[in-house]
């Protein structure tokens, strides 16, 4: 199952300082830092100390803080001699949405022309108004009836 306790979750490890992370930034809220299997040289995690699985589950200040780390960690990227000509964020929120790790982290992603870096999907047949339209109101409905 994904729902892995604190104590046997990676990232509460490296929180907790007991694993072994190349650390970028610690708060008393976040942590920030390398990935152990980047996309490119420099990709960055951002994760909440506290250990939470879902973003419906993350309080609303804690993701409007890793928003703001993760613009002031793209800048420090551009400025830190490693490639980086663009940035990705990227979070994966379930596993149908390729969440390998069951805590709540956001990826921070440089990017340059040509790298190896890919998400496909296909982009060539967009819907029609009609569908879009449809869509939109089921999503307006969800939205509006969230208590
Ligand atoms: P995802 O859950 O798919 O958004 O991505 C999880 C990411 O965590 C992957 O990119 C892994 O390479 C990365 N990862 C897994 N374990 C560690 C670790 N111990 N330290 C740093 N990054 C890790």
């Amino acid at each position: 199952m994904n729902d892995l306790s604190s104590t046997a979750c990676v990232f509460c490890a490296i929180a907790s300082g007991t694993g072994d992370a190349s650390l970028v930034y610690e708060d008393p809220l976040l942590i920030g830092f390398l990935d152990i299997n980047p996309v490119n040289e420099g990709h960055l995690l951002i994760a909440p100390k506290s250990h939470v699985q879902d973003l419906a589950d993350l309080p609303p200040e804690t993701l409007a803080a890793m928003a703001t780390l993760a613009q002031r960690l793209a800048a420090g990227l551009r400025l830190s001699g490693l490639r980086c000509e663009g940035v990705n964020l990227f979070y994966a929120d379930g596993e149908a949405a390729g969440q390998e790790v069951f805590h709540s982290h956001l990826h921070v992603i440089p990017r340059y022309d040509g790298d190896p870096f890919q998400i496909t999907a296909d982009w060539d047949s967009p819907p029609s108004r009609s569908t879009l339209d449809r869509h939109a109101d089921l999503i307006r409905e969800a939205l509006y009836s969230r208590s």
